[in-house]
């Protein structure tokens, strides 16, 4: 089974989303406010040629981003606080190509989570089925969602996801999942916290777990440091869920794949686990 990184671009954040500091909304004004930049980090999405179907784990960003007034005028994080850096070109349709896949063959696109760099590339699959947590979906509704910073208003208007809700099937010390393969070695697993609805993949292979964790947190080191980033909509949840990886990761050899962190296109090709 091939499995391939596929890196829609780069996005810079301030230091503080990934070290929150405060408590409560004041860390996200923590963030806000902070003069400190990350150096640029990678957009990740994850392609999975499985025999029962390619899947898609998140779809990277658009370089529509870069128009004006993409983003929403009035909010703060977007304007002051987030810089993508990524061409037409850069988007996943484009890498998917050069991979040798063809857009429209993916079947599952899963979404860990609605923030615009997971979502952004979305339009290229209305082919596919996507997949989204129940839970994570329903936050985006109305003013609120758009206050917690998802963008609505850009996705594609053909959207009707398939949304699950976890059975109580345990898997590691994670007490529900979803299995999606009929070969039962692809499961989702609620990694709530980032977002309300946070989701992570787990593909079983080789004896080995490889976990696409999305947003749970930034970087295999910050997830060793237990580290909650600076913009989680829920803290405890997603210290709680940071604690689970960690005792998974402990009890399973893992190779570990966040979204933005810049060696996990590596620890992929070499099949790197964590060692704690
Ligand atoms: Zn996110």
């Amino acid at each position: 089974m091939r499995i391939h990184a596929v890196q829609s671009g780069l996005v810079t954040i301030k230091t503080c989303q990934c070290y929150g500091k405060g408590h409560g909304a004041m860390r996200l004004v923590n963030t806000i406010l902070d003069r400190n930049w990350t150096e640029p980090l990678p957009i990740y999405s994850w392609a999975i040629e499985h025999q029962e179907g390619i899947i898609l784990i998140d779809t990277g960003e658009t370089a529509r981003t870069l128009e004006p007034g993409y983003f929403p005028w009035w909010n703060p994080y977007f304007q002051f606080s987030i810089k993508p850096c990524l061409q037409p070109e850069d988007e996943v349709n484009f890498r998917l190509r050069a991979l040798g896949i063809e857009p429209n063959d993916v079947r599952w696109v899963i979404l860990t989570h609605l923030h615009t760099d997971h979502i952004g590339g979305l339009h290229h699959f209305p082919n596919a089925e996507i997949i989204i947590s129940r839970k994570e979906y329903e936050l985006t509704n109305g003013w609120s969602g758009q206050l917690r910073g998802y963008l609505t208003q850009r996705w594609p208007e053909w959207l009707a996801p398939t949304l699950i809700d976890y059975e109580p099937h345990p898997l590691g010390t994670f007490l529900e999942s979803f299995t999606l393969t009929k070969a039962g070695d692809v499961s989702l697993i609620p990694t709530e916290g980032h977002t309300g609805g946070h989701l992570s993949v787990l593909l079983q292979i080789d004896g080995l777990s490889l976990f696409f964790a999305g947003d749970a947190s930034y970087t295999q080191q910050l997830m060793l440091d237990q580290i909650v980033d600076g913009v989680a909509q829920d803290e405890d949840k997603s210290r709680q869920t940071l604690k689970q990886i960690l005792q998974y990761v402990q009890e399973f050899p893992t190779v570990y794949l966040p979204s933005h962190d810049p060696s996990a296109a590596q620890r992929l090709a070499a099949r790197t686990i964590v060692s704690v």
